[in-house]
């Protein structure tokens, strides 16, 4: 289940500092390439500007904990989040 209350918290992070956050300066495309042939290309341009964000962990923290399925957050592709939820939901049931 999505936390909007988290939504709410990162966005106001963002616009906090919006000069610093390289998603708000480009096009938004680079972060929601769609699959097809230059999709590796733009996420790669979007996973390198991420790099840059102050708010890359919060940002892929949100992601994670909000099942986000498409487009980049915190430097993290799809692929990358869909492999930290089944780590953690595995460490999880190791610890209940
Ligand atoms: S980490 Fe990337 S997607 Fe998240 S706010 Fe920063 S630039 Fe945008």
């Amino acid at each position: 289940m999505k936390s909007y209350a988290a939504y709410e918290t990162f966005i106001q992070m963002v616009e906090e500092h919006p000069e610093r956050v390289p998603c708000r300066e480009s096009d938004p495309d680079l972060w929601f390439a769609e699959w097809g042939e230059d999709q590796s290309i733009n996420y790669r341009y979007a996973v390198n500007q991420c790099g840059k964000c102050p708010l890359m962990r919060e940002c892929a923290d949100y992601a994670i904990r909000n099942d986000e399925v498409y487009g980049i957050w915190g430097g993290l592709t799809p692929k990358d989040r869909q492999k930290m939820r089944i780590a953690r939901e595995k460490l999880q049931q190791r610890t209940i």
